[in-house]
């Protein structure tokens, strides 16, 4: 099952998060099969993303989609891991060409360190025409030097966008996507991904906390073969068994991270729409049916001559919602 669990350093400006991606993950992968899977670097990284996503979600406060991309300029195009505020998520990547099995970061997504990172916010209740939040960052270092692993891109976003000091800890395989997240807490208030609310006293507190940075070095001793073989009781207590740790009861099952797709007729539809009467029936006119397919679940969406003429009469009846294809 997969899990998600929250807490507290008792008494220290600490927090932290351990995320153990089991089943969730594995729909993912199983969903990807029949194209042909993912090439095993490729599956690390998109593991490694799901696990921070779900670790970032879990992180603010924040009713919407956190959507982690990474858009790349190597074989990897492109790589999503989208969050809901509930936790259920959903991940994705298009590979072009090969990717060797032991392929670092650079080779995959910053070949020529034009590579993205990019942290979407998007509020369920966004409304149309406005953009939701985005945060960028390159996937290399303060000197240009290429960025290997995805934690460190991210803990320099986190400390960047929230002024908090960030540690991550993150692993994948095939069967498992797993990540440990350690924040030295914001002196007051709640701090968000978008930057808001953070006080000059939180910055000059970076890297000066003495017992976030013993946490951090404890969090950062962790192994991958820990990470993904280990459970969470055990993980915890080996590496914190000096500290007092206060624990939530943890997000599981229904109310835990687990895979669904918000891809539907109605947003295809809408895509289309937006592509115009012309473009489809152009397509329409070289072959029998429309097909989109969904990236994300493998779902197959198939439109006629009939259907492409019922969704451009829809549009006639009422304005076009929203432009989103998935
Ligand atoms: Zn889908």
């Amino acid at each position: 099952m997969s899990e998600l669990h929250k807490f507290i350093f008792d008494g220290l400006p600490v927090r932290g998060m351990l995320v153990r991606l089991t089943d969730a993950w594995r729909d993912i992968l199983e969903r990807r099969r029949e194209a042909g899977g993912f090439p095993a670097a490729v599956t690390e990284l998109l593991g490694e993303m799901t696990a921070a996503a779900v670790l970032m979600q879990g992180n603010i406060k924040f009713n919407g989609a956190l959507i982690l991309q990474v858009q790349g300029d190597g074989p990897v195009k492109l790589a999503v891991a989208e969050v809901q505020s509930d936790l259920s998520l959903r991940a994705t990547a298009t590979v072009v060409g090969e990717v060797a099995a032991d392929a670092p970061l650079s080779h995959m997504v910053n070949v020529n360190n034009q590579g993205r990172c990019a942290i979407t916010l998007d509020p369920t209740d966004r409304l149309p025409g406005v953009q939701p939040y985005q945060g960028v960052v390159p996937l290399y270092g303060d000197r240009g030097e290429k960025l290997e692993r995805l934690s460190e891109v991210l803990e320099h976003y986190m400390l960047q966008s929230e002024q908090l000091d960030t540690t991550l800890v993150l692993a994948a395989d095939e069967h498992m996507a797993a990540g440990l997240l350690i924040q030295r807490l914001p002196l007051q208030g709640e701090a968000n991904l978008a930057g808001s609310g953070v006080s000059r006293a939180d910055e000059d507190q970076i890297g000066r906390n003495e017992d976030y940075n013993r946490i951090a070095i404890l969090a950062k001793s962790l192994k991958r073969e820990e990470l993904l073989s280990l459970d969470a009781d055990t993980i915890l207590h080996r590496l914190f068994w000096e500290e007092k740790l206060l624990r939530f009861a943890p997000n599981e099952g229904a109310s835990g991270p687990r895979f669904a797709c918000t891809c539907s007729r109605e947003r295809v539809s809408g895509m289309l729409r937006s592509l115009g009467r012309d473009e489809v029936e152009s397509i329409l006119a070289e072959r029998e049916q429309v097909e989109v397919g969904c990236d994300f679940c493998g779902a197959q969406y198939r439109y006629d001559a009939v259907d492409a003429a019922r969704v451009f009469l829809a549009q006639e009846a009422s304005p076009p919602t929203s432009q989103r294809v998935q």
